[in-house]
């Protein structure tokens, strides 16, 4: 089933997610519902790399990503149940961003090169694995999701964001537009 998408300025995006205890039916329908959503959204120049749960509005630790990021056409994801980011490189590197709950808007974002992070998979087994470069930086803006996080806090000026054209490209912007500044929080990552 495919579930609306919760974008800014909505509250719900800024509640924590609880841990899952046990993985239940609804949590594993829940799981493919975020994959068919993020599928359904997919279209022009954008595809969407990862969806959590608090997107869909239950705020659970739960995270869908996809397993390839260059190639549009395979249509796999990896699951992740209480993903926890256990390490983060002191490197970091700075790459475009954007996110399904912030339309048309992506921003250049620094985050940490290489992770280390622990998780569950639907049956329960946990899984410790080390990701770099794009997987690193999707992963790390999953896990804020689940602490009401948003890429958009971390902006610090115009410079830093890009706003979706209706030519499907990405264009400079003067200001920091409205949308933005009136959702954004202010952190000190
Ligand atoms: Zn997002």
């Amino acid at each position: 089933m495919i579930r609306n998408i919760v974008t800014i300025p909505d509250a719900a995006l800024r509640l924590k997610s609880k841990r899952i205890g046990q993985v239940d039916d609804s949590i594993k329908q829940l799981a493919e519902d975020m994959i068919e959503t993020t599928l359904d959204w997919d279209h022009d120049s954008e595809f969407g790399a990862a969806l959590a749960a608090v997107q869909v509005g239950l705020h659970v630790k739960l995270t869908v990503v996809r397993s390839n990021f260059d190639d549009a056409t395979d249509q796999t994801f990896l699951t992740f149940v209480n993903p926890e980011i256990v390490q983060r490189s002191s490197e970091r590197v700075t790459d475009i961003e954007g996110c399904l709950s912030v339309p048309g808007y992506y921003a250049r974002i620094a985050r940490s090169k290489r992770i280390k992070v622990k998780a569950e998979t639907l049956d329960g087994q946990e899984i410790r694995i080390s990701l770099e470069g794009f997987a690193a930086r999707v992963f790390q803006h999953e896990v804020d999701h689940m602490q009401g996080k948003l890429f958009i806090d971390m902006i610090k000026g115009p410079e830093d964001i890009l706003e979706l054209g209706e030519d499907q490209k990405l264009h400079p912007v003067d200001t920091i537009p409205d949308a933005i500044l009136s959702s954004r929080q202010h952190t000190h990552d």
